[in-house]
């Protein structure tokens, strides 16, 4: 099902829960920041948008983001996937609880009867992205390189010449 407006408070109401996946054309401000070249079958948006009302008394939604995006690495240069699992619970009201401060573990969102849900996971993901992604092990390049440096034949070649 697609549907990337909603009533977000009937939402929260009717305990509705929606699922999919977001194209990444769909997301132009997040896509400026992505090796786009390097989208393949891993790359994903994927979300759940779950709408509660007893957790915090009030009506409230839970969403739950799960991505694989694709960025270049800051070492090689070469495109990798990172992948992003984000978790919020977002108190919906017309304006922002006082007592919000207190519990941390708690965002908000404006009431709204046209709510972008795909704006907002596109905000949530552009805070999460990392600045600076590398690999997480050796690059592919540098561990060839690194290879070559340390080859122990061409250490004792260099030995017995001496
Ligand atoms: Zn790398």
């Amino acid at each position: 099902m697609e549907m990337n407006h909603i009533n977000n408070i009937d939402f929260a109401k009717r305990l509705q829960t929606l699922e999919g996946e977001v194209p990444f054309d769909a997301l132009q401000r997040l896509n400026a920041l992505l090796a786009m070249d390097g989208v393949n079958a891993q790359s994903k948006i994927k979300y759940q948008l779950v709408g509660q009302i007893q957790k915090y008394q009030l009506p409230s939604l839970h969403l739950y983001i799960d991505a694989s995006l694709p960025m270049l690495c800051q070492r090689c240069l070469e495109s990798m996937q990172i992948p992003i699992k984000l978790q919020f619970d977002y108190v919906i009201s017309a304006e922002m609880p006082e007592s919000l401060d207190a519990i941390d573990d708690m965002d908000w969102v404006e009431a709204s009867v046209d709510m972008d849900l795909q704006a907002l996971i596109e905000d949530e993901l552009l805070i999460a992205l990392p600045i600076a992604p590398v690999h997480a092990s050796l690059c592919k390049q540098l561990k060839f390189e690194t290879g070559e440096k340390v080859n122990p034949f061409s250490v004792l070649k260099s030995l017995k010449k001496d």
